[in-house]
C-alpha cells in the first residue's frame, strides 16, 4: 500500500497529506480550486475561522501550530451586544485561555506549503473530481481550464473533498449506506467591520462579538488587518427573513434596528449585503466512512453547522485519529476501520452540540438568566478547575472524545441549574461541597 489519491486539498485535505507523507506514503491531491498561493479568495465565504484546542493539537503534531498561532487573534470570551449597544462580556474559559480567529486561506495556504515540503506529496489544481471507482481506487478528473480529463489510479483514495464530496456521493450508491444531510432554515451572510481611520481595531479584538436577536443573530471575528467579519445567520423566509430584505431602504432599516451600534463600522454595508451571497448551513451524517478502496474525512463524513466553532477542528482531529490508528495497527485495512469506529460517535456528538449552541447563541447569550448561569459556572470552573469543567470548556478547551464531552458536559450544566434553583451559588468557594455536588 503505497500510493493515494486525496481528492479536496481544502483544511483537511492538506493536513492529512502532511500526516501520510510522514509515514511515507506517496499522495497525490487533486483540487478543484486554483492554487491559493496564486489567487484572491472571493469575499463573503466564511473568511475566518475559530481555531480552539483540538486543532492546533493536530496543527503541534506536524509543527505547524506556532506559525499558525503567529497570524492568529486570540478571543478570550463572547462580548455581547445588546439592541441599544450595550455591551457585556463573559469569558471563554480559565485565564490565559482563547480560542483563536485565523484565516481560512493563509491556514490553507500554510498547510499546502508545508506539504509541497514533503517529496512524497504533489499537488494538482484546477482538478475536479467527476467519478471514483471505490473497488479499484481510480478517480477521473477534468482540469477546469484546459478541459482535459484524466484517469488516476492509485492504491487508495481519500475523500477530503468537503460537505458535497463526490467520494462519499459514490458510496451512497452502495448497498446498507447511511446516509443523511439536513439544512437548518437559517442560512448566513458575510459582512466586514472597517479599520478606524488611524488604523486600529473598532471593537475590541480579543473578543467573538455577538449580537443575540432571538431567532437570528449576527457575530464578528476579529482579522490581523483590522478590520472585523461578521455573518448574519437568520432564517431565509419571514419579517426577518433574508427573502425580505433586499433594496437599500430595507437593509438600512432592518440593520439600524438591530445592529445599529455594528452598523455605524460598516463603510461598504449596501455594497456587501447586496453582493455577498447567502451561505447554507447543512448537516450530513453518514456509515461507514470506508468503502473498499476509499476512505472519507472531515466535512465529507460530518458536516456539521458553525455554532460551536468546530468542524474545521474536528476535521483536524480526524487526522490526528487516522494517523493514530495507522501508528497503532500497521495494516492499512485494520486501521481504516478502527479509525472510522473510533470517530463516528464523536462526530455525531459535535454535530448535535453544534446545532444546541445555535439556540444558546441566538437566543440566550442574551438572557439574564443564562447570562447569572454562565457566571456561576465560570465562578465554580475558576475556583476548582481540577473538579469541574464546562461543556464549552471540554468541548473547546480539551481533547477529550466529543461524545463524552457532551454526556458529562449535560450532566454538569444540569447540576448548575439546581445549584441555583436551590440558592446554593455562595457554597461554591467550598471545595467539598462541589466535590460532592459534582460527583
Ligand atoms: C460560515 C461558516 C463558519 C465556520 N466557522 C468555523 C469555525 O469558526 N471553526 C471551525 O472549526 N469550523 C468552522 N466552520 C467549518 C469549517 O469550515 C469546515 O468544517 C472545514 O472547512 C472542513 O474542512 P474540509 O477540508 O473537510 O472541507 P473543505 O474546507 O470544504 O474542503 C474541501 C475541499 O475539497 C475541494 N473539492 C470539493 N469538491 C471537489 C471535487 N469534485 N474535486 C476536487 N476537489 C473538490 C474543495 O474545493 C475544497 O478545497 C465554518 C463553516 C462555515 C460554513
Amino acid at each position: 500500500m503505497k500510493s493515494i489519491t486525496l481528492v479536496g486539498g481544502g483544511l483537511a485535505g492538506s493536513l492529512v497529506a502532511v500526516y501520510l507523507a510522514k509515514r511515507g506514503y506517496e499522495v497525490n491531491i487533486y483540487e478543484r480550486r486554483p492554487d491559493m498561493r496564486n489567487v484572491k479568495i472571493p469575499a463573503g465565504r466564511s473568511i475566518n475561522l475559530a481555531l480552539s484546542a483540538r486543532g492546533l493539537n493536530a496543527l503541534h503534531k506536524v509543527g505547524l501550530d506556532t506559525a499558525v498561532l503567529a497570524k492568529a487573534i486570540p478571543m478570550a470570551g463572547r462580548m455581547m451586544h445588546s439592541k441599544e449597544g450595550d455591551l457585556a462580556y463573559q469569558p471563554y474559559g480559565a485565564e490565559g485561555q482563547a480560542i483563536n480567529s485565523v484565516s481560512r486561506a493563509h491556514l490553507n495556504v500554510q498547510l499546502l506549503q508545508l506539504a509541497d515540503e514533503y517529496e512524497h506529496v504533489h499537488q494538482h489544481f484546477n482538478m475536479k473530481c467527476t467519478q471514483v471507482d471505490l473497488e479499484t481506487g481510480t478517480c477521473w478528473f477534468t482540469n477546469t481550464e484546459t478541459g482535459v480529463h484524466q484517469e488516476v489510479k492509485a492504491d487508495y483514495v481519500i475523500g477530503g473533498d468537503g460537505a458535497f464530496s463526490p467520494v462519499r456521493d459514490k458510496m451512497q450508491r452502495t448497498n446498507r449506506f447511511d446516509y443523511s444531510q439536513s439544512y437548518t432554515n437559517s442560512g448566513y451572510k458575510e459582512l466586514s467591520i472597517a479599520a478606524t481611520e488611524d488604523g486600529d481595531f473598532a471593537m475590541d479584538p480579543n473578543s467573538l462579538h455577538i449580537w443575540p436577536r432571538g431567532s437570528f443573530m449576527m457575530i464578528a471575528l476579529p482579522n490581523p488587518d483590522k478590520t472585523f467579519t461578521c455573518t448574519i445567520f437568520m432564517p431565509y423566509e419571514g419579517e426577518t427573513g433574508f427573502d425580505n430584505i433586499n433594496t437599500d431602504e430595507e437593509i438600512l432599516s432592518f440593520m439600524s434596528t438591530y445592529f445599529n451600534d455594528a452598523m455605524k463600522l460598516m463603510p461598504t454595508l449596501l455594497e456587501d449585503f447586496k453582493s455577498n451571497p447567502v451561505g447554507s448551513l447543512v448537516t450530513v451524517r453518514c456509515y461507514p466512512w470506508n468503502i473498499n478502496k476509499a476512505t472519507l474525512i472531515g466535512d465529507a463524513c460530518h458536516a456539521i453547522v458553525p455554532f460551536y466553532g468546530q468542524g474545521m477542528n474536528c476535521a483536524f482531529e480526524d487526522c490526528v485519529v487516522l494517523d493514530e490508528c495507522l501508528e497503532e495497527f500497521g495494516d492499512w485495512e485494520k486501521a481504516m476501520q478502527a479509525y472510522q469506529v473510533r470517530r463516528k460517535p464523536n462526530a455525531d456528538a459535535i454535530a448535535d452540540l453544534a446545532l444546541q449552541n445555535f439556540i444558546e447563541m441566538r437566543d440566550l447569550v442574551g438572557d439574564k438568566d443564562f447570562l447569572h448561569y454562565k457566571k456561576v459556572e465560570h465562578d465554580i470552573c475558576d475556583l476548582h478547575p481540577d473538579v469541574f469543567q464546562s461543556q464549552y470548556e471540554m468541548v473547546t478547551f480539551s481533547n477529550l472524545p466529543y461524545s463524552e464531552a457532551k454526556t458529562k458536559g449535560a450532566r454538569n450544566t444540569k447540576l448548575v441549574y439546581e445549584l441555583i434553583a436551590q440558592g446554593l451559588e455562595d457554597k461554591i468557594t467550598d471545595r467539598n461541597f462541589v466535590k460532592e455536588w459534582f460527583a
